[in-house]
């Protein structure tokens, strides 16, 4: 299916509208409909102005423009972009502004991207539903009594309601994937170290990617194609053969093996597994060998994760003290009580809830017991999708065992909340690519996703399965949400 950047793009180019328009256009719709939704934290219109601009003025001179140039777009906001407010959506960060940008981030502006605003988020990007937002929960555009997912639910919310064509959002443990299944999106979460972490504000660092979330696989490929070049800033940026995506998504998938993680499927809602199963026939029907696979160590995946994350994001939010950037609290007596005061006003709770586990787990004593431990899982898990990349190609599974949970619902039980996360967080335990494709709707009308999982470095094979489903499966796949979903009406 072509997606909307192709058909923006040859408008602007055969100057049906300009880029300048484009954004106006964008900026009118964002006012009908955010405030239904809340999925910005700030606005950015001077810089996406400039960059329209830009555009405009090289058409004019007839330059050949790349498909980015002049299409509107929104960054999540723990993504760095110089001047404009990076704030993690954390009242610690409100006033924060980078010098520089980051390195994805700077890849689209060169490519003539327009970043209208910055998108909600959980803060710190710490949560499953957007919820813990200092800006104010961000709601679902298909029912704003839910959540649109998290922590990059603005992120997917704005795609959805078509308040930006495609957003920038990054994945610890499923917060592209996630969001994008609850908005009935493209949410594709990169392997480690093919997209530069450089400029993306540190949750846990050995598992944080940024992603990106589209309303087509095509425009999923393109953007991912854009950010995804090697970076020496980021040590952990890996320098491979970067074949473009956009260009294996027509390839045929006969033949290829497709493992249906069945032990997966226990304790699944019968509406997500009719969605999970149909997808599934469709992908036999379209030449796919379907086997089914069990992964023995993926329940161990949730323990692991919530051990590891909170121990990195202790040690990485331990820079924010109020001295050198960001919010200080007033009425101090001496330098310790200005941090502490600064910390304890600054984090909401479920940070701070991470915080105390994750010093907990670092701590002498508990160390041995609980990080460490975590870590040698960390390999046995890793181990057992290496076993199985040996007999499929990708796996399949569902993104999240629900559809969209109501507002207020899991912030009661933050270890209920942990445990939606269980379908999501190996694949970044391992750092592995994953792509969340919508699949169906339940009852309520509201999207279920599946989750498709390669080994490293193949995003370009999971675009293209991705995209064979979509072209079989596209009038089922998507549908206008209540809120907006056709400002441009592509
Ligand atoms: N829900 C997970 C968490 O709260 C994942 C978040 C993320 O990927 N940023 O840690």
């Amino acid at each position: 299916m072509e997606g909307k950047i192709k058909r923006l793009h040859s408008m602007l180019v055969n100057k049906e509208i300009s880029a300048v328009e484009l954004t106006n256009k964008y900026y009118r719709y964002i006012d009908e409909h955010n405030e239904k939704i809340n999925g910005y934290t700030s606005f950015t219109k001077e810089i996406a102005i400039a960059a329209a601009q830009k555009v405009d003025a090289d058409i004019a001179a007839g330059k050949e423009i790349p498909l980015l140039a002049g299409i509107p777009m929104a960054i999540k906001d723990n993504i760095s972009t110089k001047g404009a407010v990076t704030s993690c959506a954390s009242k610690i960060l409100y006033n924060y502004s980078p010098v520089y940008d980051a390195f994805a981030y700077e890849q689209l502006k060169k490519a003539g991207g327009v970043m209208l605003g910055k998108a909600n988020m959980d803060e710190f990007a710490m949560g499953s539903t957007c919820e813990t937002s200092y800006y104010g929960a961000t709601k679902n555009p298909y029912d704003t009594q839910r959540v649109p997912g998290g922590s990059s639910g603005g992120s997917a919310a704005i795609v959805c309601s078509d308040m930006a064509v495609y957003a920038l959002g990054s994945d610890t443990g499923g917060s592209v994937r996630q969001p994008a299944s609850f908005c009935g999106q493209i949410g594709l979460k990169p392997t480690y170290g093919a997209v530069s972490r450089w400029g993306l504000i540190a949750y846990a660092s050995s598992l944080d990617q940024i992603g990106v979330l589209a309303g087509s696989v095509e425009d999923a490929a393109i953007v991912f194609d854009e950010i995804a070049k090697y970076d020496d800033k980021d040590a952990t940026c890996v320098d491979y053969d970067r074949k473009p995506a956009l260009e294996m998504l027509e390839n045929d998938i006969k033949g290829m093996k497709i493992g249906v993680i069945k032990n997966l499927f226990d304790g699944l809602g019968s509406e997500i597994n009719d969605a999970i199963m149909k997808a599934v026939e469709v992908y036999k029907s379209i030449g796919a060998e379907i086997v089914e696979i069990s992964i023995d160590q993926f329940d161990l995946s949730l323990p692991v994760y919530y051990i590891l994350a909170c121990a990195e994001a202790s040690s990485n939010l331990a820079r924010y003290d109020g001295v050198r950037y960001g919010y200080r609290a007033e009425n101090y007596i001496d330098r310790e009580e200005m941090i502490c005061k600064t910390r304890n006003e600054g984090f909401g709770i479920e940070v701070k809830r991470r915080i105390m586990l994750g010093n907990y787990v670092l701590s002498s004593g508990y160390y041995d017991a609980y990080y460490k431990k975590a870590q040698i899982m960390r390999g046995e898990i890793s181990k057992s999708f290496t076993q199985a990349f040996k007999e499929v190609d990708m796996l399949l599974c569902p993104t999240v065992a629900s559809t969209a949970f109501k507002l207020g619902d899991m912030t009661k039980d933050p270890v209920e909340m942990y445990l939606t996360d269980m379908c999501t967080v190996p694949v970044n335990i391992c750092g592995l690519p994953a792509i969340s494709v919508p699949c169906g709707y339940d009852q309520n009308g509201l999207p279920v996703g599946m989750q498709l999982i390669g080994d490293k470095f193949t995003e370009g094979r999971l675009l293209n399965a991705a995209y064979k489903y979509e072209e079989k499966e596209h009038e089922n796949m998507y549908r206008k949400p209540l809120v907006g979903g056709e400002c441009i009406g592509l």
